[in-house]
């Protein structure tokens, strides 16, 4: 028998349908019921990136929207065209077969089908395994004990164009560097989601070649041994070769150890060895559902997850417009894909609603080969911020008021509780600061949403200056009363909650007067108040 398992035909999609239900289904199935589908669904949300990127690449390639009018079109047609995907389905579909001898799936057919003396554990296509369902942790040995059936291969074998990361010598991370955090546009059936991933021209990479178009389906099944390539489009990037991979196909007798099921061919080895990279001179890749940090003349930084730091604090950067006062300073791009989102929707194409969903998903790693967690977040984004730099940058003061605060309790607990130069309870510290970001994750949502209407803007504003400073105070006590009872401890204690308090004060008084300021352009008096001195 010829081991096959085609991606096109085959099922092996997880996908939520309207009543909760899973079921597994082909990718072109996925395409032809979008808008019957609500979400794609796996354990790994490294996964879901990485087939919403598969069927973004396909779904580009068919419909290939040129201005605002095509994507238009697309929507008023509440569905992508079966006749279309069945169109694409017989010019490609045996470009997806994972185990084809001459074109298999995203391997280079080169490498023979038949394992030879140096073999890869297939555990390494997964860079966690799970063991939680929000974070989880990589799991070390056992490695050689895996066997993955076709889907879980498929799965893995997706995460690469988007996750591969460093590893070691010579092996460099895939197209985006170190993994940034992925943006990915919601909607209440797969087909919004997907329409709203559809990039128009002017939104796509400006590195992307225009020219040569190595969109997998489309090039040579070989992917070169550390081949550098001058000219990628942007359809190679969704489906970018970081790896030079060969799955060694064999016949599954045991349930596969990733998912429990069973498929006629599994793998338990493979070939896996650096694969296509851009030239380190090459101008900078700029990928339509990142967000990046900009600073003078130097390449961008995308947004990745940090250690400690909820995600909402990064809601401005990941999310909103920003217009620079000054180019040499730092500023912050929203996803390409928002900017488009924002620029349709005062054109009032595609949905109406208010509120823009998305989920943000990254891999946290030393920069290098360790990988610590993934992230997997949603969030609702104003649709009307979107297009409103105003708007959006009273979301960003507020949220540097909040940083403000923190640092400033940061700052006053050291002060207060060090003696003879060393820092005292640290551990305390941190758990301070967790708690107070914490605790205004859920009215930061309000104020986002109060700032989105002009008419609330401003009251929007103070409340949530007022309500960040109370909870600092709040929160500062808290900690300060878990320390000792000894008469030492009762001092610093009640010194540095004075001296928090009065620092809070002093900072929602600046920012509500700047603000004020801002709205008025009258000058104030500096704010020296009775607390501050
Ligand atoms: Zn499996």
């Amino acid at each position: 028998m010829t081991p096959s398992f085609n991606l096109w035909t085959d099922p092996w999609i997880t996908v939520e349908q309207p009543d909760g239900v899973l079921d597994d289904v082909s990718l072109e199935q996925a395409l032809v019921q979008a808008h019957t589908l609500r979400a794609i669904h796996d354990a790994s949300p490294l996964v879901i990136v990485g087939i919403h990127r598969l069927l973004t690449a396909v779904l580009q390639d068919i419909f290939d929207p040129h201005n605002e009018e095509d994507l238009d079109a697309l929507w008023d047609a509440g569905q992508f065209l079966e006749a279309d995907i069945r169109a694409f389905g017989e010019q490609y579909a045996h470009r997806f077969d994972l185990f084809s001898k001459d074109a298999p799936f995203l391997q280079s057919a080169d490498i023979p089908l038949e394992p030879e003396k140096k073999t890869w554990d297939i555990a390494l296509l997964f860079m966690e395994l799970p063991t939680g369902t929000f974070v989880t942790h990589y799991q070390h040995g056992l490695a050689e004990d895996h066997f993955f059936c076709s889907t879980c291969v498929a799965r893995g074998l997706l995460t690469i164009p988007a996750f591969a990361t460093s590893g070691g010598a010579g092996i460099k991370p895939s197209i985006n560097g170190v993994p940034p955090i992925y943006v990915l546009p919601g909607g209440d059936t797969l087909f919004e989601k997907l329409w709203a991933a559809l990039i128009l021209p002017e939104f796509q990479p400006q590195a992307a070649s225009t020219t040569v178009d190595n969109v997998w389906w489309r090039r040579d099944s070989i992917v070169g041994y550390k081949d550098e390539v001058t000219e990628v489009s942007y359809l190679h990037s969704l489906t970018f070769p970081a790896r030079r991979v060969r799955l060694h196909p064999a016949p599954m007798r045991t349930p596969c150890t990733r998912c429990g099921a069973q498929t006629a061919w599994g793998a338990r080895t493979m070939v896996y060895q650096m694969g296509e990279s851009r030239p380190k001179d090459a101008p900078f890749w700029h990928d339509p559902f990142a967000a990046y940090r900009v600073r003078g003349k130097k390449d961008p930084t995308p947004i990745r997850p940090w250690e400690d730091k909820a995600l909402w604090r990064e809601f401005a950067a990941l999310f909103l417009p920003m217009t620079p006062e000054d180019e040499a300073k730092e500023h912050t791009l929203m996803p390409s894909a928002l900017y488009q989102r924002g620029e349709l929707a005062v054109e009032d194409i595609g949905p109406d609603y208010e509120i823009f969903p998305v989920r943000c998903v990254g891999l946290r790693t030393d920069m290098k080969a360790k990988i610590f967690e993934w992230l997997d977040a949603s969030f609702d984004v104003p649709t009307a911020l979107l297009h409103d730099p105003l708007g959006s940058d009273e979301v960003r003061r507020g949220l540097d008021v909040t940083t403000d605060c923190a640092r400033l309790m940061a700052g006053i607990f050291r002060g207060a509780f060090s003696r003879e130069g060393a820092e005292h309870h640290t551990d305390v510290k941190k758990r301070m600061l967790a708690a107070y970001w914490v605790a205004l994750a859920a009215p930061f949502r309000e104020f986002v949403l109060g700032v989105a209407v002009p008419e609330t803007r401003q009251a929007a504003f103070t409340a949530w200056v007022e309500q960040v400073t109370e909870q600092g105070k709040a929160t500062f006590k808290e900690a300060a009363e878990s320390i000792g009872d000894s008469a030492l401890a009762l001092r610093q204690r009640v010194e540095g909650i004075a001296k928090c308090s009065a620092a809070l004060n002093a900072r929602r008084k600046k920012s509500l007067g700047e603000k004020e300021q801002n709205d008025t352009m009258e000058t104030l008096p500096l704010f020296q108040t009775k607390e501050a001195q």
